[in-house]
């Protein structure tokens, strides 16, 4: 440590920040005080005849009832799909396609304050993240998305690219816009109709989606919602009138929809569960690698398939890298997620904060070290403060399981190939992380790591044109870029190159 960097860790941290409070309005959303399913272009009535209701995590408010679709609405919402795509959009000219989905994207950049502000209330995620993030990217997608919907020919040449027929997409709580994006945009540019299912938790910024599906003159039946739980789910992927689900997830869900498609020919695509790593060498930039550690771990209170869990710190910087993420974790502002200071927001469900508190407890009980820096958490809804692991044996669950929450564990290691032998030691391959000043040892490592995706010098960085998905138990085929559009299409008959 220098001079200088000794004076600056013996200074005393400030242990409040007095921030002027910047809540965004929230009237800027409106809301019905029950919704229905969306299929053939309009709101139905569940044939259910159930309803549930959806809140605002970080206060247990109610927001809204929505729709428990049955066996029954989901066979109305894939008939129509199937009836849209038969009848008129299979067989529309592609430049016509990518206009609808130019206008989606243009509509969603023009209502993003609407929808930022409704992905916050409903999700718990900090509205700096639904705004400068969720919604730039969400609308991305679609603009990207629809710049290939007249080009597959090229994109694929000389294998005579078709869709597959009706889409069924079941998508988490960690994201719900962004995944509908994903998920949709893709579809529609092949050629495919869609059943779109999303989070029990957090169905209205889908709902408010449907709305933009509306403005653009979207034909009916393209694109049709089913709100529910898992058994609305579980009714989609087993409708035999579905040719490709399209799964984000658990991994003991999407391993569940595997076995129930083994056999039947329907394609399948999975997106689940990560345990990444993030690695910094001794010649980090450390205080780059430090705002990398923190937005790897605690963006978006760590729901996040691809967050960088599993921190390894080369052992020779070992304290400082400790010692400055600490100090770092005490300047982070927990709380209502519609203050634009925000940086950590409320945990998403009752559930999910029971299973980050029993993770903990199990870290504990193992014996690593916990620390959390002093924040004072609101009193109603579900919160978790950020949290660090310490003396963390690779054996531990907290090392091992997904936590999904703001909880990160570190390790160290000596070499660098120590370094790539705990990091692939998961069942997972999702994302990795890799801090160092060497370009070459990037490449090496970038090589070695068995993650779909590996950030460089950055963390949690997305692009619509660059391709996202995992190896082993974090699922298989690819979503964004050209590869995303693979899955929903057909070669002249033959399989995309992911086996789907
Ligand atoms: P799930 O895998 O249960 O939920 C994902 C989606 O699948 C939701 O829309 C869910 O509906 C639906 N679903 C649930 N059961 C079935 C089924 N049998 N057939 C078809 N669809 C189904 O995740 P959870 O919300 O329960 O979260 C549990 C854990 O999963 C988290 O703690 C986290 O570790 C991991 N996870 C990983 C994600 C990722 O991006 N990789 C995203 C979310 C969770 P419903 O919401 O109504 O249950």
């Amino acid at each position: 440590m220098t001079e200088l960097e000794k004076k600056r860790s013996a200074a005393p941290v400030p242990s409040e920040w007095t921030y002027a409070p910047a809540p965004e309005a929230r009237d800027i959303v409106s809301l019905e005080e029950r919704y229905g399913l969306f299929v053939g272009g309009e709101f139905v009535e569940p044939r259910s005849g159930e309803y549930f209701p959806t809140i605002d995590p970080s206060n247990e408010e109610p927001l809204a009832e929505v729709a428990q679709a049955g066996p029954e609405d989901v066979s109305a919402a894939v008939a129509s799909a199937r009836e849209a795509f038969e009848n008129g959009w299979s067989g529309l000219a592609p430049a016509e396609r990518a206009k609808y989905l130019f206008r989606i994207a243009r509509i969603l950049q023009e209502r993003s304050r609407e929808f930022a502000v409704l992905e916050s209330l409903n999700g718990g995620k900090p509205i700096r993240e639904s705004r400068d993030v969720d919604l730039p990217l969400a609308a991305a997608h679609f603009f990207y998305y629809a710049g290939w919907a007249d080009k597959l020919e090229y994109a694929f040449p000389n294998r005579r690219p078709r869709p597959l027929g009706v889409a069924g997409q079941i998508i988490p709580w960690n994201f719900p816009l962004l995944m509908l994006a994903w998920k949709i945009a893709p579809a529609l540019a092949a050629g495919n109709t869609v059943v779109l299912k999303p989070a029990e938790t957090t169905p209205l910024s889908a709902l408010l989606f449907c709305d933009v599906l509306r403005q653009a003159e979207l034909p009916h039946g393209v694109v049709n919602l089913v709100t529910g739980d898992g058994r609305t789910g579980a009714e989609l992927v087993k409708h035999e009138g579905v040719d490709k689900i399209a799964f984000t997830g658990s991994t003991e869900v999407g391993k569940a929809i595997q076995r129930e498609l083994a056999g039947t020919g329907r394609r399948l695509t999975l997106e689940l569960g990560g345990k990444a790593a993030n690695i910094v060498f001794d010649d980090a930039p450390l205080d780059q690698a430090i705002e990398g550690i923190v937005n790897g771990i605690y963006f978006n209170q760590g729901h996040v398939c691809c967050a960088g869990s599993r921190l390894f710190v080369q052992e020779s910087i070992y304290e400082p890298v400790v010692s400055k993420l600490k100090r770092r974790l005490q300047t982070l502002r927990v709380g209502d997620p519609l203050d634009k200071n925000t940086d950590v927001g409320a945990i998403n469900s009752k559930q999910q904060l029971t299973k980050i508190e029993e993770l903990v407890a199990a870290g504990e009980a193992e014996g690593a070290e916990i620390y959390q820096p002093p924040c004072r958490l609101p009193e109603r809804g579900y919160w978790f403060a950020p949290t660090v692991f310490t003396n963390v044996a690779q054996s531990y669950r907290i090392a091992q399981e997904e936590i999904f929450g703001p909880v990160l564990s570190v390790l160290t290691f000596r070499t660098p190939d120590e370094a790539v032998e705990k990091a692939n030691n998961t069942p997972y391959g999702l994302s990795a992380g890799v801090w160092t000043d060497k370009g070459s040892r990037i490449l090496a490592m970038a090589s070695r790591l068995r993650a779909g995706v590996i950030w460089a010098n950055t963390f949690n960085r997305f692009d619509p044109s660059s391709p996202f998905g995992g190896y082993k138990e974090s699922g298989f085929g690819r979503e964004g870029g050209l590869h995303g559009l693979e899955p929903y299409l057909d070669f002249d008959g033959k399989a995309d190159s992911f086996g789907g």
